[in-house]
Formats: C-alpha cells, structure tokens, sequence
C-alpha cells in the first residue's frame, strides 16, 4: 500500500480542518495527517480509531524548558502525534535549519517515540549545477548519525527537490525515481528500510505516474491536501497504483 502524507502546513482554522479529517475518516481512509500546532488535539480526537495517523510539521531539539515559541517532542506526543515532519524545505531554507540541528531534533523526536518523515530535496541552483544527487545524499547523511534505535524510528525518507514545493512544477517521474534509486541505496548502507516518499507539487492528475515508479512508495502533499476532493483522488490513485 502507498503512503499518502498531507502536509497542511499553516493552512485551515479548526472547523476546516476537523471537516477535512472527519470526511477522510468516514472514508475509511490511512493517510498521515500534518496539520499546524494548534489544531493538533482536536484533529487527534477527530480521527481517533481510524487508520489515519497525525503528525507535526516540526519539533522542538530541547527537551522542556525556557525556548518560547517551541513545541516539546513530548507535548506532541501528549497531544496524539505519532509522526512528525524533520527537515521539511520550508524549515531548511525558511529558517535556516541545517544538519546540527536537524541531528538534535531527530534524536528528541526518536527519544519520545515519535516515528520520523525525514525531508530531503534539493534547490533548482543545486539541480541545475548537476548536484541534485550529492545534495540529498549528503541531506541523507544527517541519518548516519542515529544509533540504531534511531534510525528505527525513521518512518519515511521524502524527497522534496525545492524548486517543485509550492510552485506547480512536479519533478518529472523519472526525475524523482532517479533521486529516489539513489537515496534508497544510501539508505540500505545505513540499515534503514523506511519507505521513500515524493512531494512537490503532486495533485490528482500527476500522482498516479509518480507513485508508479518503482522506488516512489507514497507522496507527500501540501496544497493539495487542503480539498477532500483532491486529496481523497491522490489517496485513489495511491490505493491503485
Ligand atoms: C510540501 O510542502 O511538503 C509540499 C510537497 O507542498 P506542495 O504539494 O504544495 O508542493
């Protein structure tokens, strides 16, 4: 079966979002769902006893203390998370978050029990100097660092190239099987089998070709997760493909 991540970044109010979750659960359906902080107890009571699971889409590196404005490992688990997002672009490029940190998140969320979507992907400057491969695998790289107890905790490895979040342009599917061939034999040096995701950019009319592509085992998805109709249409294509 192919995983299909929403990523709701800082979209949807309460209502929205509890419509949204509450029609995915009468459906019956098993996608991972990232909504922002706020509405993270409400959607985790929303969807409770169904086969969605909720996700962050970011952790704190501290444990608990005097950091305004983050949010603990432990707080999202309390709140019903068992997923959480690391290392998304907005977060790499936005906030300027790189492998010191990124390490330090890893291990508090994998230290809490919480199972990890690791993102990786390259900028067009990256992909357009030929370096698309040496980039995610030195993203990738960031992993090598967990113990093996950590790295069990690594739910799903997403490869996002940055030019295709948010701006209409998907990577071909020969690109992102491409990167993903690559990313999946690091991953087996490493003695991770989590599976590999796609985003950027997936909608209802690319996601079948993406999610056909041998190593593409789901997709994650931002704008178009926000719309029952087009996220229940990627969810379709995944259960079909
Ligand atoms: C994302 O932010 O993870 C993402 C893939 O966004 P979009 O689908 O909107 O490109």
């Amino acid at each position: 079966m192919r995983i299909v991540a929403a990523n709701w970044k800082m979209n949807l109010r309460r209502q929205s979002a509890l419509e949204l979750a509450s029609r995915l659960k009468a459906d019956g359906r098993q996608c991972w769902l990232f909504p922002s902080f706020p509405l993270l107890p409400a959607v985790a009571q929303a969807i409770a006893g169904s086969g969605l699971l909720l996700g962050a889409q970011d952790v704190s590196p501290e444990e608990d203390g005097a950091f305004t404005g983050d949010v603990s490992a432990g707080q999202l688990a309390d709140a019903g998370c068992s997923l959480v997002l690391v290392g998304h672009s907005e977060r790499r490029h936005g906030h300027g978050e790189r492998h010191p940190l990124l390490l330090r998140k890893l291990k508090r969320a994998a230290a809490e029990g919480l199972k990890i979507v690791y993102c990786v992907g390259e900028t067009l400057a990256e992909r357009q100097a030929g370096r698309a491969e040496t980039v995610t695998g030195e993203q990738l790289g960031t992993l090598q660092k967990l113990d093996e107890s950590e790295r069990a905790m690594i739910a799903a490895v997403a490869y996002e190239p940055v030019w295709a979040i948010g701006t209409g342009e998907n990577a071909t599917p020969q690109q992102a099987q491409e990167i993903h061939a690559g990313l999946r034999a690091a991953l087996q040096r490493l003695g991770i089998s989590a599976p590999l995701l796609y985003g950027g950019s997936v909608k209802p009319d690319n996601a079948r070709e993406l999610l056909t592509q041998p190593d593409v085992a789901g997709v994650l998805v931002g704008g178009a997760s926000l719309d029952y109709e087009s996220l229940a249409a990627i969810d379709n294509a995944a259960m079909e493909a």
